[in-house]
């Protein structure tokens, strides 16, 4: 495992997207919705750096089984989220892929009746996309490699790094302490 962006490097990204996120909706009150589990880091990140009102929920989603490093069938969980009517909406993810998770979230979203509905992830991976959406912000593009840490995970571990971390091909053969599932 080789060390991709340090916990600096992170933390002056957000600094970057709270900004861009402030300066885009100006003072208007924001109603964040963070896609569990691995958002949970640049969420609580984020939204201490966002001044001005903003709201938090959370929806879950997972694309990934155990020790899988591609995404499979996506799963979603929408039922935790308030009535969205006339709100701010942006929607927060770890990492932009496929773009299937933040694709299948936002035409949800949309239909709820929300002001305006935009998205935020922290990484992008290049040359990956499977959809035609682009999120409205972005922290950081990153090659096509298999990344933990900052709230990612591989089989349920290292979401609790602080820095962003590749694994290398043997942490892929030798790595994860169990099978269980492990939402993204
Ligand atoms: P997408 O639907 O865009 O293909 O995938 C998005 C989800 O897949 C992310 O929310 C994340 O949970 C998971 N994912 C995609 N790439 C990676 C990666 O490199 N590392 C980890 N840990 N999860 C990833
Ligand atoms: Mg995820």
């Amino acid at each position: 495992m080789h060390t991709l962006l340090t916990a600096a490097q992170l933390s002056e990204g957000i600094d970057r997207l709270a900004r861009d996120v402030r300066q885009a909706y100006g003072d208007c009150p924001l109603t964040v919705v963070g896609v569990l589990t691995g958002s949970v880091v640049v969420v609580s990140d984020l939204i201490r750096r966002l001044e001005g009102p903003v709201r938090l929920s959370m929806v879950w989603a997972s694309s990934y089984r155990g020790t899988a490093t591609r995404a499979g069938r996506l799963d979603l969980r929408l039922d935790l989220l308030p009535d969205l009517t006339g709100q701010h909406v942006l929607l927060v993810d770890d990492i932009f892929d496929s773009g299937r998770t933040l694709e299948a979230i936002l035409a949800d979203l949309r239909g709820r009746g929300a002001a305006s509905v935009r998205s935020l992830v922290l990484l992008r991976k290049q040359g990956r996309a499977e959809v035609a959406i682009e999120p409205d912000f972005v922290g950081f593009d990153i090659p096509d490699l298999f990344v933990v840490g900052y709230g990612l995970d591989y089989d349920g571990a290292w979401r609790h790094l602080p820095h962003l971390a590749v694994l290398d091909a043997d942490d892929i053969v030798t790595g994860g302490a169990s099978t269980a599932d492990s939402p993204g």
